[in-house]
């Protein structure tokens, strides 16, 4: 097993901008539930019930940042997020027009994003763009 997890301020950045999206009220009372939601969830659940906004959007993140930096992020120990960037410190030339830490720190934002649409199209929302 590993130990990843998001960091306090990178989980609390995540559920801030789920709360953005006006996905509150849709959060996970407790661990449990959260924990029940995301087997749902990778068994491809279409209940909007069984919908958790946060968590959709950390996997999603994860998802995404895995793609784009060609590392699985879910087998990182600790906060992934805080690992890239500090490999990504580490490793980078610090050239100007360096956008690394702005497309990693706007994960959150579009991993909410995504969250709220997946949301919609699960409730068959029409007005879902
Ligand atoms: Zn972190
Ligand atoms: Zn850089």
């Amino acid at each position: 097993m590993t130990t990843m997890a998001l960091c306090n301020d990178h989980w609390d950045e995540l559920r801030d901008a789920v709360r953005e999206e006006g996905l509150e009220h849709l959060e996970s009372k407790n661990p449990e539930t959260a924990a029940v939601r995301t087997l749902a969830e990778f068994e491809e659940s279409d209940d909007p019930e069984m919908f958790d906004p946060t968590m959709f959007a950390m996997w999603n993140m994860l998802a995404n940042g895995s793609r784009i930096f060609g590392i699985p992020l879910l087998l990182i120990e600790g906060c992934p997020i805080c690992w890239l960037l500090t490999e990504h410190d580490l490793n980078c030339s610090h050239k100007p027009g360096c956008r690394t830490v702005e497309e990693i720190t706007s994960w959150p934002t579009k991993a909410a994003d995504a969250s709220r649409k997946r949301y919609e199209s699960l409730v068959g929302d029409d007005d879902a763009t």
